[in-house]
């Protein structure tokens, strides 16, 4: 049975895999949307974490595994060789192994050339998943993202030229209803010039325990209506014009989810939004309660 230190947070879509904690917590720990480290100081536990869960699998749990999502917040921390050592025990341990996935920040891309991240995709890193949340400067900065938007896209395009897939989290409603046309337009715009193969969109979330929540309370910061966080989404999908991109508000913090590659499904998209948005139909939005808030 294996034991995790504190909670564990992946993408909706690693739910069948195996989630194995290569690092503990996130390096950066500061934005002030996110609780989801904030107890954990980060560390390393590498190749020999890894080796160390693996012995409490049997063989025969082991050969069923194929998929393998490497927490916490940002496993690309990790040095290249270190990253490499833990795909090197994976593959060795797991026979029936297809992909290893990871979230990253930023500054861990920056710190390898795409030559190293083409040598950690050849050893089975096969998704990177990477909260661009923003293509607004200003936003980011309040929201202690600690990267600027540029920053964020060229780590993209690395990760892009390393033919890794990539995909992308964006927050509706991170710069509430006063910033929300610049928020719309400087994402579409950071995203088309990634074009990455995967977005998600979720919507800003403010859990006790987050500077944002504070914010909330003290009357500094307003969350945006479900209607105006679909026009949000309506704006941000409008101006988009990516090559093969899944996208996809499946999350459960979103009030609508909608899914389509961009740009084939854009028009059907975009349908779905404004339909809900024409008869302002709130009871086809999922409720606050089912959101989680
Ligand atoms: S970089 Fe990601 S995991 Fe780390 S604090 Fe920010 S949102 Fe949370």
């Amino acid at each position: 049975m294996l034991q995790y230190e504190g909670s564990i947070w992946r993408p909706p879509s690693e739910a069948r895999s195996l989630i194995l904690q290569a690092t503990v917590g996130c390096s950066h720990n500061a934005c002030i949307y996110c609780v989801s480290y904030k107890q954990k100081k980060f560390r390393v536990r590498g190749a020999e974490g890894i080796r160390h869960d693996l012995q409490q699998l049997s063989s025969g749990q082991k050969s069923r595994v194929k998929r393998v999502f490497l927490a916490d917040g940002n496993a690309l921390a990790m040095t290249t060789d270190e990253m490499a050592d833990t795909l090197d025990v994976l593959s060795d341990e797991l026979p029936r192994l297809q992909r290893v996935g990871t979230y990253a920040y930023a500054r861990d891309v920056d710190s390898k050339s795409i030559s190293e991240l083409k040598q950690l995709h050849k050893k089975g890193l096969g998704i990177v998943y990477l909260g661009l949340e923003t293509g607004d400067d200003d936003l980011l900065s309040w929201v202690r993202k600690g990267v600027s938007s540029r920053e964020n896209a060229e780590a993209c395009k690395k990760i892009r030229k390393a033919c890794i897939p990539l995909s992308l989290t964006i927050i509706l409603g991170l710069g509430g209803k006063e910033h929300s046309e610049r928020h719309a337009k400087a994402t579409a715009a950071a995203l088309n010039e990634i074009d990455p193969e995967y977005v998600g969109a979720l919507t800003l979330m403010t859990p006790p325990g987050t500077a944002i929540h504070e914010m909330v309370k003290r009357g500094e910061f307003r969350t945006m209506s479900s209607l105006e966080i679909l026009r949000e989404l309506r704006t941000i999908v409008a101006d988009l014009e990516l090559t093969s991109c899944i996208f996809r508000t499946n999350h459960a913090s979103n009030y609508l989810p909608v899914r389509g590659t961009l740009n084939r499904d854009k028009e059907r998209v975009l349908d779905t939004i404004d339909k809900v948005l024409e008869k302002g139909d709130l009871s086809s939005l999922r409720s606050s309660y089912l959101r989680g808030l």
